[in-house]
């Protein structure tokens, strides 16, 4: 599993990204990664409440002779070449590059991990990447890229009834409480889980 391909996870959610994107491919070359591929650039509704402003995300294939770790300081080079901000507003920046894959290399340490932690739960990186892979492309701890994000998406539609579940709980809920109502039981010790004394 793993060929010799690299690959590099591209995100902006502040200012105008098409131009920092355009940006970093030239600052990428001049410090001597070129990109050979690209990703649709996709946008995105901010996730996990932490950024506010919507997320623009590609993937780029590169070429280098710089090491993994050589690379991944000169992503974090032009992430600081093209002033990335951060604010109060955690999670907002103006470009983010990750390493996602550098061929098949398994690494397991704070500063770098190999391959990328999580790519295998985030459509807007399966997504752009499945544009550029074939079918065969495959990561090791996530599968082949198109596989693991056509699961995805099925397990994104199951989601509704996964609401509708929790809904019925909770009007089950309101129904227990309506009858604790009717026959005045406020709930004893067993019933409340928080007591404020
Ligand atoms: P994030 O991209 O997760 O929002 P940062 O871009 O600030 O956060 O990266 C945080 C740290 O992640 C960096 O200090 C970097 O050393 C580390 N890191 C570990 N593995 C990778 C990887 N594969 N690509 C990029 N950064 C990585
Ligand atoms: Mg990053």
């Amino acid at each position: 599993m793993g060929d010799g391909r690299i690959f590099v996870g591209v995100g902006s959610s502040l200012g105008d990204a098409e131009e920092t994107f355009a940006q970093a491919e030239r600052a990428l070359a001049a410090r001597g990664v070129r990109v050979v591929a690209q990703a649709k650039n996709l946008k995105n509704a901010p996730m996990g409440g932490v950024a506010l402003e919507e997320f623009t995300n590609s993937v780029w294939e590169v070429a280098t002779t710089q090491s993994p770790w050589e690379l991944l300081r000169t992503l974090q080079a032009v992430e600081g070449d093209l002033g990335r901000v951060r604010t109060v507003r955690w999670g907002d920046r103006t470009l983010d590059l990750d390493l996602l894959v550098y061929g098949g290399l398994v690494l397991n340490t704070p500063e770098l991990t190999l391959p990328h932690p999580r790519i295998g739960e985030r459509e807007f990186v399966l997504g752009p990447w499945a544009e550029i892979v074939d079918e065969g492309y495959a990561v090791v701890g996530v599968g082949a890229v198109h596989a693991a994000l056509r699961e995805l998406k099925e397990v994104a539609q199951e989601v509704p009834v996964d609401r509708r579940q929790v809904t019925d709980r909770l009007a089950s809920d309101e129904d227990s409480q309506k009858t604790n109502e009717t026959t005045g039981d406020q709930g004893g010790a067993d019933a409340d889980p928080i007591h404020w004394g």
